[in-house]
């Protein structure tokens, strides 16, 4: 992932001509940018770094992966596009929705390559903390699960059951009987994450006593 600095996109930022601070234009390269930095913010590093390891890279077979460089056509599509780790990873410290209804936003979305204008008005934004004590215990969860089980891709084919859930969830929102038998089983298939599950405990904790004690 190309780095980049909170001025680079500042710089890609402007008021929409209206002046109006509901509404921002944005050009496409800082949609992207605001993408990578948010994921750097949580420290989705470490989970891709253990995942990749053990074989799970989604950029497998693009032909915009350079060796040894990584990816020479960022787009739009790809920097929203979440796997089942990074998918319950906000799920789980409430961040989901932020991250869904900022790429709503963004027209043009498509399979490793966009349609998005080179401009475009966004009244979300996407601001997400830093989370990297989370993502650490995360992969180091998912470092011992890959190390711990024979069978190979152990890991990759819990975060495709993981992602199925969650997408699962996102489609029975309407009925509370699908949605706690949905929220059960990302649970289950989420219960040997037990570093995560502790650092979580400590996030929300922290959470809630900001909100009751501002
Ligand atoms: S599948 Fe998920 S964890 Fe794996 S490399 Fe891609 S974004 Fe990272
Ligand atoms: S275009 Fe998408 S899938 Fe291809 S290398 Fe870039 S980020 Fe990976």
């Amino acid at each position: 992932m190309p780095g980049f600095t909170d001025n680079d996109i500042s710089r890609q930022v402007s008021l929409s001509p209206q002046g109006s601070s509901s509404s921002v234009q944005v050009s496409r390269q800082a949609v992207i940018s605001m993408g990578i930095h948010a994921l750097h913010e949580i420290g989705s590093d470490s989970i891709c770094h253990v995942c990749i390891a053990n074989g799970g890279s989604c950029c497998q077979g693009c032909r915009y992966l350079a060796d040894g460089i990584g990816c020479q056509q960022r787009n739009t599509s790809c920097t929203a596009w979440l796997c089942g780790f990074l998918k319950l990873f906000l799920y789980e410290t409430g961040l989901l929705n932020t991250w869904y209804d900022f790429w709503d936003q963004v027209p043009g979305q498509d399979f490793r390559v966009d349609f998005t204008p080179e401009v475009m008005n966004v009244t979300k934004p996407l601001q997400l903390p830093q989370l990297h004590r989370l993502s650490e215990a995360l992969a180091a969860d998912l470092h011992e699960l890959a190390r711990s089980h024979i069978a190979i891709g152990f890991i990759l084919t819990l975060r495709e059951k993981i992602d199925k859930q969650l997408d699962e969830l996102e489609h029975c929102r309407h009925s509370r009987h699908k949605t706690n038998q949905v929220k059960r089983n990302i649970r289950i298939l989420s219960s040997p994450f037990h570093r995560f599950h502790k650092e979580l405990d400590e996030y929300r904790q922290q959470a809630s006593w900001s909100t009751n004690f501002p």
